[in-house]
Order: structure tokens, then sequence, then C-alpha cells
């Protein structure tokens, strides 16, 4: 079967694997010209494309997620990833944050871009309906007395450790 490009260098399967879904059995196929689909076009051309055209390759670690599998990996209920806004991305060369900053100083019409824990960038765009936010964020694990880390999202895209610092 032919791959679907979503733009010069992004296929639509590159959104669509993942190892959990196969492992539990969800279906994560996606309608061409439907909804999901759209979202993700766009992503890629208004964000991940320019990405790749400045720094290089972009690996996607996770695209669009349905909600039941959102759920299953922990996903915020409301998750960008559910309806094909979103992406966990690196860039080989570069650090997460190197790429969350320059997606912040080239590209303004992102919604979100989150600087997550030192090891990928999420970015995502809003619905055609609403302003894009341009909301950067650093997400950090504090460490608690008992109890596994919180995590915790810090305003502005931030190095780790200057986000513990505000913590
Ligand atoms: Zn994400």
């Amino acid at each position: 079967m032919d791959r679907i490009k979503l733009s010069d260098n992004f296929y639509l399967d590159e959104f669509t694997r993942s190892q959990t879904a196969v492992r539990h059995g969800i279906d994560m196929s996606v309608i061409e010209g439907g909804l999901v689909y759209t979202h993700l076009r766009r992503l890629c051309k208004t964000i991940l494309q320019p990405v790749r055209d400045e720094l290089g390759p972009v690996h996607i670690s996770s695209g669009y997620r349905p909600s039941k599998l959102n759920k299953l990996i922990g996903g915020s209920s409301n998750s960008a990833h559910c309806n094909g806004k979103a992406a966990d991305i690196t860039v080989s060369g570069y650090t997460p944050l190197q790429v969350a900053q320059w997606i912040d100083e080239n590209l303004p019409n992102y919604d979100q871009v989150i600087h997550e824990f030192g090891q990928w960038v999420h970015v995502s765009i809003s619905g055609p309906l609403r302003e894009p936010r341009g909301s950067g964020l650093t997400a950090v694990k504090v460490p608690r007395r008992f109890g596994n880390p919180k995590t915790v999202y810090i305003p502005y895209i931030l190095s780790i450790e200057d986000a513990l610092k505000r913590a």
C-alpha cells in the first residue's frame, strides 16, 4: 500500500504508530479527508515541515491518539493528541530545549509548545475557530517526600534546571 503523504517529508503512518495500540488492539486508522487527517496535515504544514526544512529530520514519538490509547498511556484528558492536533517530537543534533526555542521564535502560529522533561517537545496547533495561544511551557518532575514525583508545568520554555528552580 502506498504511504499517505501529509507534507513534503511527513507521512500519515508516522503519526499512527503505537506499540501500545498494537498490544491492546486499538484501531489507529485515520480517514483521509476527515477531521483528524485535516488537523495532522495542518500540523505538518504549519509546524513540522518548517522544523524539518530548517533543522533536519524530525522523529515523531507520539502523534494521533484515539481517546482509548490516550487513557492507557496516561495522557491528559483533553489532550490535543486525541484529534490529531499535537505531536511529540525530537530532532537529532538538537536538544529538545533548542527545538522548542526554535519553534517559539520562528513559528508564531503554534498553540502550545512544551519542553517535556528535557526528553522531547510537545507541539500543538489550535482548532480553526480559536486563536492559537502561543503558550510555551516546561514540564518537570518534582520529587515528593512520599510517592512518585509530580509533573508540574512551568510557564515559558526553560532549561530543566531553571524550571526546577521555579517549581
Ligand atoms: Zn504530547
